[in-house]
């Protein structure tokens, strides 16, 4: 006999009346989450409308491919998996109860020919299956958990939802091998007609199939419902998040607009975060979306070396908050400490690994935003190195060095307006510590021996970066509108940086203030120069090791330039964390003027740098060598750490 729908159940369209309510109370849970999230502030503008046509179909793409297909998830393999199947297999389910549906209601011939044996029959336990092995390796894994899940809090409502799945996976088999018990087998549904003859002899098969039928019902029904209350919720809320994601990579702080501040009345509105009204939409988002899975916790380089701070932690605090309304509460701050929030690296890990888009950093530097421009509160050697910033306009406190030095008995030629193609920025990282100088003497000695038609900045100057990330958007404003006016009135048109961080200025921060320059980080500069010929390099096939600076591979995802840089002078090694998982050398978010507590970041690294066996350790960013040379100390005295120009420069033939 033929399948037949709602077989054995006397009153069967009662069910698809309760879906009616049912879907309702979904509808109204999702409804909940944006009255809440619309009460966010709007989003600090990068600028982006005036890309609009570039951008769109970037934000359609991070939508498919990490919120629908969910692309990060299976950066663990196992449990990405193990989603896949039970995501992709409930899909399917729900499309077959769907056209079960029709057929009741209007005669869709769903249960006739091939397409009832391979889909409704063989797909559909195929999915049955799949989601079954997927919930329970989940339920499995959460009731043995790693560290990453029970750190500051599990997600605990999920072991429920987890149980109900599995129950409703069980008893739809059953529902099945009862149905085919008493009727005969079904064309396609092995599962269903393997588990018939060991229900054949359990009693009134056909009252227990109607009771395990409106059991099955009524529990999909309950979960449709109870979704949006519940941590499913971000079955929704991730592509959502996705969508809505910058398609930038890295955090991209944008900047604060003082001016609009002006026409605020008496109301003067906070600067950064001090409470969750502080928060942006977008932040709000982020929060409501977060499934405490912890990913971010395990790559994130504080928290890995014993500081208090971890980006799981964090969003675990704001979503206290926020669940518990406590929209004005200003204890925040006090609540996630200070010392917590300087620790952050800004290295951009956390959002990397983060499986539904979520921007953390954006959160810990607004909370930054407010405790430097609004508390004056900084720790110690970052507040020391923040005063000469503002009164000397470079971080480095203590240096005997002045902006110039590094370029004495060196031959440079100074940008000539009308004259000079590329403006050479040096910064201050490669002027003021002695290590790092002869990272500006090599690039020099390249692009004179290149035929390259550059120039230096008479005075050497800061981009003002380490004042955005230490949170005084104040005293970037102020430094990136000097050098925009320098750069404008010089006529420069083309930039080549030493430093990451520079790069990322320009790129990301500067146009925001009406400073739109071309600007190339010296390691595709240098790539490019070799690609085309214009320098050769002997290749001594030693063994180097890169090490990818956050502000050039997570932030500009730029990743192989260097890398062909390195094989063109060597043979390329790669540490385990590489690329877009590479580990942050400790510096960034200002951090490069801190006292450590707990293992020392710039150590961690320099050891999975050494222990690669490497004869050198190539990076391309001043301040990464300043704190791998720094760290790699403990374990060798060889100086090992050079930067791609030093390499190119000793390698090149002339
Ligand atoms: S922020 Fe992202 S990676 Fe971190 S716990 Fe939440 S969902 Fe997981
Ligand atoms: S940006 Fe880096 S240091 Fe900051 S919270 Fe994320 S992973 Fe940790």
């Amino acid at each position: 006999m033929g399948r037949v729908p709602y077989w054995n159940i006397h009153h069967g369209v009662l069910i698809d009346l309760l879906s009616i309510p049912a879907m309702a109370i979904f509808a109204y849970g999702l409804f909940c989450h944006w009255q809440r999230i619309r009460q966010g502030k709007a989003r600090v503008s990068l600028g982006l409308p005036l890309t609009a046509m570039k951008i769109g179909p970037l934000y359609i793409r991070s939508f498919l491919t990490k919120g629908i297909v969910g692309t990060r998830i299976y950066k663990k393999l196992c449990t990405g998996i193990a989603h896949g199947l039970l995501l992709w297999g409930m899909v399917v389910l729900g499309v077959g109860t769907v056209l079960v549906i029709l057929n009741v209601l209007f005669g869709l011939p769903v249960f006739s020919g091939e397409f009832n044996h391979w889909f409704m029959g063989c797909a559909l336990d195929a999915a049955g299956i799949g989601a079954l092995a997927g919930v329970l390796f989940l339920l499995i894994r959460r009731l043995f958990p790693p560290e990453r899940l029970t750190c500051f809090r599990a997600n605990s409502g999920f072991i429920l939802i987890e149980a109900v799945i599995i129950a409703i996976l069980v008893t739809g088999f059953f529902v099945e091998g009862l149905r085919i018990a008493q009727n005969g087998p079904d064309p396609g549904s092995f599962a269903g007609n393997w588990l018939a003859p060991l229900l054949a002899n359990a009693g009134s098969l056909s009252s227990l199939h109607r009771c395990l039928w409106w059991v099955h019902g009524i529990m999909v029904l309950s979960l449709i419902a109870y979704l949006p209350w519940s941590p499913l919720v971000h079955l929704v809320l991730a592509p959502i998040n996705a969508g809505l994601d910058l398609p930038l990579p890295g955090p991209k702080m944008g900047v604060i607009d003082f001016e609009a501040f002006e026409g605020e009345g008496d109301e003067v509105p906070s600067l950064g975060i001090s409470k969750v009204a502080d928060l942006s939409w977008k932040n709000l988002l982020d929060i409501s979306t977060c499934l405490r899975c912890g990913r971010c916790h395990e790559v994130c380089p504080a928290a890995q070396t014993g500081k208090s701070l971890s980006p799981k932690n964090i969003m675990v605090t704001l979503g206290d908050y926020f669940q518990q309304n406590k929209l004005e509460d200003d204890t925040l701050l006090e609540t996630v400490a200070t010392e917590t929030i300087y620790s952050c690296t800004t290295c951009a890990a956390c959002m990397e690994a983060c499986p539904v888009s979520i921007n953390q950093p954006n959160a810990i530097l607004g909370m930054r935003q407010n405790l430097l421009m609004e508390r004056s509160d900084i720790p110690g050697i970052m507040g020391q190195a923040h005063r000469s910033l503002e009164a000397r306009h470079h971080p480095f406190v203590g240096t005997g060095f002045g902006p110039n030095d590094w370029r004495k008995g060196l031959d440079v030629p100074i940008f000539e307006q009308g004259k000079t193609e590329y403006l050479l920025w040096i910064g201050c990282s490669v002027a003021y510590e002695e290590r790092t100088q002869s990272i500006g003497r090599a690039m020099v000695n390249i692009l004179k021996a290149a035929g390259v038609s550059f120039g230096i900045l008479e005075e050497n100057r800061c981009t003002g970066d380490p004042a955005k990330q230490m949170g005084n958007e104040f005293l970037f404003s102020e430094i990136a509108g000097e050098n925009i006016e320098e750069f404008k009135s010089l006529g420069v048109t083309t930039i080549i940086t030493l430093c990451p961080h520079c790069y990322n200025s320009f790129t990301s921060h500067y146009p925001l203030l009406g400073g739109t320059f071309s600007v190339i980080p010296h390691a595709v500069f240098l790539r490019n120069l070799i690609t085309v010929g214009t320098i050769r390099m002997k290749n001594n096939g030693e063994s180097i090791c890169y090490h990818d600076p956050c502000y050039l591979g997570r932030h500009n995802n730029i990743l192989s330039e260097p890398r062909d840089v390195v094989s063109s002078v060597g043979r390329l090694v790669e540490m385990k964390r590489h690329g877009l998982e590479s580990f942050c050398c400790g510096a960034g978010g200002g951090n490069y003027w801190t006292e450590e507590e707990g293992t020392r970041i710039n150590q961690n690294r320099a050891k999975e740098a050494f222990d690669t066996g490497a004869t050198t350790i190539a990076t391309s960013c001043p301040f990464c060598m300043l704190m791998l040379t720094d760290g790699l100390k403990k374990f060798t005295e060889d100086q090992m750490i050079k930067d791609i120009a030093e390499l190119v420069y000793s390698q090149m033939e002339v």
